[in-house]
């Protein structure tokens, strides 16, 4: 017999493996962090688990991957709504940043986002930022996984981009320990940075393995200014600059042509869509269709709160799936199984994690949900992937375990405390309301 540190047994196992397995009467055993197999329950007698976990009449899936988020946002949840994204960024987020970010306002904001995320079934987070070191540092109090990055903002830049290489580099190594935390570079926009940037992120990106982290394409205004200023639309344009040549993540890529979807098609970087934050800025409607034709790399994002307004990733998948099939005139569009797939391990795929995360296999990090049927909404069940895609409400689900520790257990977190989140969140909403006054 061996002996290993936790059993779930009981349930549905949703795998998202390579097959879509679906595996009933089977139980998974979980060592130092990884799953290390999931086996008919006839074999139980193999293994003694430290802890046991039962499922029974829960689903249990992979952990849920947010390709985009902004965590330190938070507290401007609800802020300034209702305005188009310039003016709600020139007249509100941008002053407001400027202000009240101190360490402490980005610590405490992302802890907030990290409980909020965690609630919400999201076990990695690729985030973006300015002071990534608090944000890590939440992460880790929070046991959320992160792939965290420093936002450039440098319109005038014209150097070798050494600097942002340093920074990156110390930051890698002073988070070395900390599994948890992974690191990413991240020239804002196009229209926050210059040609260069791109161009040195770019090259660093590609030398040192890292991913590039980027909004790309999220406005007509950005669209109309790229053609005026550089000739060629965004994507065109930061190929001509080299940036394809590293891996990507491109945020939003709401306004791409057919063009600009054959070059990414050439490439290998990913998409995050974030659906509700583009059609409450109206910014529009990425083009998913032409993306998933062209099997394009396509991963679902929440954004900032500031824009969503909430980090409820599922509501943000089903609304996604259902709004393509309308636009597409065509209810088989992006069938459950396959948009639950941009959650779990074509989110892992996008950030070029599919090795560790995405899909419940031996190997692979225990970042797990267990979601709770037993309730009039998940009843009666039929199909598990309509009754995720379509039913399921981010109250269902019970457990959260990231690296193979319950950072959610029995719908409460483990490692922070929710009534002083709320009241630490309630105190710095008088100080911006107090920064606001004229
Ligand atoms: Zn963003």
């Amino acid at each position: 017999m061996s002996k290993c540190d936790m059993i779930i047994t009981g349930g549905s196992f949703i795998t998202m493996d390579p097959e879509f397995r679906i595996l009933n009467e089977h139980f998974m055993v979980i060592d130092q962090g990884r799953i290390v197999d999931i086996l008919p329950l006839d074999q139980l007698k193999q293994y003694k688990g430290k802890k046991n976990r039962d499922a029974s009449g829960c689903l249990i899936t992979p952990g849920f991957i947010n390709a985009h988020s902004h965590m330190p946002m938070s507290y401007f949840r609800g802020l300034a709504d209702d305005l188009p994204l310039y003016t709600w960024l020139k007249d509100y987020i941008w002053p407001l940043e400027a202000k009240m970010m101190t360490p402490e306002f980005v610590y405490d904001a992302s802890l907030h986002s990290a409980a909020e995320m965690i609630l919400n079934g999201i076990t990695l987070t690729n985030d973006m930022y300015f002071q990534k070191e608090r944000i890590a540092d939440a992460c880790i109090r929070a046991g959320l996984r992160v792939i965290v990055s420093e936002a450039i903002i440098a319109p005038k830049y014209s150097g070798d981009g050494h600097e942002f290489a340093e920074k990156v580099q110390e930051f890698e190594s002073a988070y070395r320990d900390q599994p948890l935390v992974d690191c990413s570079i991240a020239p804002h926009a196009i229209y926050t940075c210059s040609g260069e940037v791109y161009s040195s992120c770019a090259r660093l990106a590609a030398d040192k393995g890292w991913l590039l982290h980027t909004h790309l394409s999220e406005t007509q205004k950005e669209l109309e200014d790229c053609l005026k200023i550089n000739g060629k639309r965004p994507l065109e344009y930061l190929a001509s600059l080299g940036v394809l040549e590293a891996k990507c993540l491109f945020a939003h890529g709401v306004w791409l042509s057919g063009k600009e979807l054959e070059l990414l098609e050439a490439s290998h970087s990913a998409l995050a869509i974030c659906t509700d934050s583009n059609l409450k800025l109206a910014s529009g409607i990425a083009p998913l269709g032409d993306m998933l034709k062209r099997h394009l790399s396509v991963a679902i994002g929440t954004d900032g709160v500031a824009s969503n307004n909430n980090l409820d990733i599922l509501e943000e998948l089903s609304t996604t799936a259902k709004l393509h099939k309308a636009i597409n005139s065509d209810p088989e569009f992006l069938p459950a199984r396959e948009a639950f797939a941009l959650l779990t391990i074509e989110g892992a795929r996008a950030l070029g994690k599919a090795q560790d995360l995405g899909s419940l296999q031996a190997g692979k990090c225990a970042d797990l949900l267990i979601i709770n049927l037993q309730n009039l909404q998940s009843q009666p069940l039929y199909h598990p992937y309509s009754q995720l895609v379509y039913a399921l409400g981010a109250e269902q689900i019970r457990d959260v375990m990231i690296a193979g520790n319950f950072v959610l257990k029995d719908h409460k977190l483990t490692h922070l405390d929710e009534a002083e989140l709320i009241s630490t969140a309630q105190e710095y909403q008088s100080k911006i309301l107090k920064e606001l006054k004229p």
